[in-house]
Parts: C-alpha cells; sequence; structure tokens
C-alpha cells in the first residue's frame, strides 16, 4: 500500500467536501491527529474506520486503498491487486515476528554463554573474564536493538479502552513497560495509557 499517495488522496478529497481535518475526525469520532497521520502518509485507517471514512469521501475502499479514482473498467483487477497486497503485507509481517524471536533468543543466549563461561572455568584470567561479559552485553544489546527496529516497523498496538490501533514512537516503544506481545502505552485517540496489545494489522 502506497501510504503517501493514500494520504493524499484523503486530503483531496476532504478538501473537496470543504471538510478541516477536524471536522473530518468529528464525523469519524476519532481525534484530528489521526487524520493528520494518514494524510501525512504516517500510516493506514484502521479496518473498523476504512467503511466509515470512504463514506464520508464518496469513495469505496478498493479507491482509498489504491489511492485514486478507479474507472469501471479497472475496477476488478485493482481489487485483486489490493487484496494481494493486503495478504502479502501481513505474511511479511509474521515472518519479520519470527526473525525477531529467533535474533532475540540469540542474543540472550550468547549472554547466558558468556556469563557462564567467565563464571564457571576457574583457568580464565581476569581480563579475559571482563571480555565475555562486555562482549555479551554487547550481543545483547546489538540484538535489542536489531529487534526494535524490526518490531517499531510491524502492526501497530491496539487500546484497551477504545479499540484505537496506533503505531508509538520509537522513544515510546523502548521507554515503556513491556509484556511478550503488550506494551504500556498511551492511546492517542481517548488518551488512556492500557496495555496495549500487539496487532498484525492495521
Ligand atoms: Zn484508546
Amino acid at each position: 500500500m502506497d501510504q503517501v499517495k493514500i494520504g493524499q488522496f484523503i486530503a483531496r478529497l476532504r478538501k473537496e467536501k470543504k471538510l478541516t481535518q477536524r471536522q473530518l475526525a468529528d464525523k469519524l469520532l476519532i481525534s484530528d491527529k489521526t487524520v493528520s497521520k494518514w494524510e501525512c502518509g504516517k500510516g493506514l485507517p484502521e479496518v473498523s474506520l476504512m467503511l466509515p471514512l470512504c463514506e464520508e469521501l464518496g469513495i469505496s475502499v478498493n479507491e482509498l486503498l489504491s489511492g485514486e479514482k478507479i474507472p469501471e473498467k479497472d475496477y476488478r483487477e485493482k481489487a485483486e491487486e489490493n487484496i494481494m497486497e493486503l495478504v502479502r503485507e501481513r505474511e511479511e509481517n509474521k515472518k519479520k515476528l519470527v526473525i525477531e524471536a529467533v535474533v532475540a533468543c540469540m542474543g540472550v543466549l550468547t549472554l547466558v554463554l558468556c556469563v557462564m563461561l567467565a563464571g564457571l572455568l576457574e583457568e580464565v584470567t581476569t581480563p579475559l573474564r571482563i571480555f565475555l561479559i562486555v562482549f555479551g552485553s554487547v550481543i545483547v544489546a546489538a540484538s535489542i536493538g536489531i529487534v526494535v527496529a524490526i518490531d517499531v516497523d510491524t502492526g501497530t498496538f491496539e487500546c484497551r479502552s477504545c479499540g484505537e490501533r496506533f503505531v508509538p514512537s520509537t522513544k515510546e516503544y523502548i521507554f515503556t513497560t513491556h509484556g511478550l506481545t503488550t506494551r504500556k502505552l498511551k492511546c492517542p485517540h481517548c488518551g488512556k495509557t492500557t496495555n496495549c496489545k500487539k496487532r498484525l494489522t492495521r
């Protein structure tokens, strides 16, 4: 999905309807920040908002996902392209989650191994011991970095309170309480801080 193109399309239609971001947001019962985010190409409308948004803008979901008005003769072809694209994005996200898990496990294993070697082997000298621990820590830090980089890019978090799905900023993402599939995040929609659940789709 070309988020930038879709965002510009939403902005253009909204202006044609002589609506401000605020007015469109009010009609959809969401914050104007969310509308602004879409229009800047920083996220797609969540699935539950797609139909109401399309209704307000006078387009079909197929056109929304294409980021343009579609002539009748191309309609079917475009619809199939969009469906395939959605399926592909989902699969890629799943793959990313597997890679993440593998990287995280390898990082932790390396650290455990280094600490064990440093602590258990009697003939290990102090400098080598320090080296092992530093080495293990660096590997762990690197794997955390990789996991965060992949993770921030994958899917969204769902607010426990209002159900809004959103992508947190990297800073917010790192400095927050982690569960296995949850993060304690502040919802940009209702403003409540809840244990948001990770979702694979937007
Ligand atoms: Zn919320």
